[in-house]
């Protein structure tokens, strides 16, 4: 039976100084929690993403202060992670991992990165904990060998994907959506072309609903190739930063209906983490080794059932092309 191809790499962790809030260690818990608990899941590494991959989101001066060190202490301040030497090849192999999941995603319908998802990245600039944009730089690196490629950004994460929308914004070839608290970080919102903004503390019941009422509408008026799901463990109840109120169960059933969403379209999809601050020690790290679980079963039960999977890197598309001139009049 197919395993999910799930990309990774020891070194996403960092040490960081004792109290910061960014959770490092969920990385390795949750690689070693989803093979401990038998996730049909194929663990592969990866290889830092090369400087000329970087280039195509981010100016080069961005990435030499972040190789040499010399950012100025408020871009240190406002990216959230203290400076070290090792920060740049750590956040080249988590974009490194996001490239690869959407290559393999595109060719097997499915696949992973154990990390990823830091949409708050800006070409010359970090924020909120997010050095590089994976994001942009896979989708780049996409339509690099396919320009017209489509790509349908689906950010469950609580924080608004700011940076992202912002890189994207005037690219017709892809959708940006994000469902997110209004109130909550980043104050500076930047328009996508679908953004949900919801109150804060808003239940697991109205989240669901507002996601069911919106994402497949979305996703049924952009006529995509490629899904980038960024999940997001910071909708749960117990996170100290995502202002949300999921149960675990809700959670789960969010994965569920997003990646059903995405699987009835025929639509291949890369997963990524996104955020995740759980007040309770560990609990980020089974979050967010339940969402990939889930994304691990339900693609080896697609695939066991012999289905195809979705449009094979060079299937010529079965769908029309899309009827409406712009991005922004497909859904207001
Ligand atoms: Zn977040």
């Amino acid at each position: 039976m197919p395993r999910l191809r799930c990309f990774y790499h020891p070194d996403y962790f960092l040490p960081l100084p004792p109290g910061h809030p960014f959770p490092m260690e969920k990385f390795p818990q949750a690689h070693d929690l989803l093979l401990a608990g038998g996730a049909p899941v194929e663990i592969t590494p990866v290889s830092p993403a090369p400087n000329r991959q970087l280039l195509r989101v981010h100016t080069s001066e961005y990435l030499r202060k972040l190789a040499h060190g010399t950012l100025h202490a408020t871009e240190v301040y406002k990216l959230g992670l203290p400076w070290q030497p090792q920060l740049l090849r750590r956040s080249s192999l988590e974009t490194a991992a996001t490239v690869a999941a959407c290559r393999h995603a595109l060719e097997h319908g499915m696949a992973a990165n154990l990390a990823g998802g830091t949409h708050h990245a800006f070409p010359d600039r970090g924020l909120g904990y997010c050095a590089l944009n994976d994001v942009a730089v896979a989708i780049r690196d996409l339509h690099e060998t396919r320009p017209e490629l489509r790509v349908f950004v689906a950010d469950t994460d609580a924080h608004q994907g700011n940076g992202t929308h912002a890189i994207f914004r005037q690219d017709e070839r892809v959708f940006t959506y994000s469902i997110h608290g209004e109130r909550n970080y980043p104050s500076a919102k930047e328009p996508g072309d679908l953004d949900v903004g919801l109150p804060r503390e808003v239940g697991g019941d109205d989240y669901l609903a507002a996601l069911t009422e919106t994402l497949p509408a979305s996703l049924d008026r952009f006529p995509a190739d490629l899904v980038i799901w960024i999940s997001g463990a910071d909708v749960h109840e117990d996170d100290r930063f995502g202002q949300m109120r999921l149960t675990t169960a809700q959670m789960a059933e969010r994965d569920r209906m997003v990646l059903s969403w995405c699987r009835e379209r025929g639509l291949p999809v890369a997963a990524l983490y996104g955020g995740g601050y759980n007040r309770e020690p560990g609990m980020t790290a089974r979050l967010h080794a339940n969402t990939i679980h889930i994304a691990a079963e339900l693609h080896q039960f697609t695939q066991g059932r012999n289905e195809r999977p979705a449009r094979p890197f060079d299937t010529p598309r079965t769908r029309e092309p899309r009827a409406p001139a712009s991005k922004h009049e497909a859904c207001p």
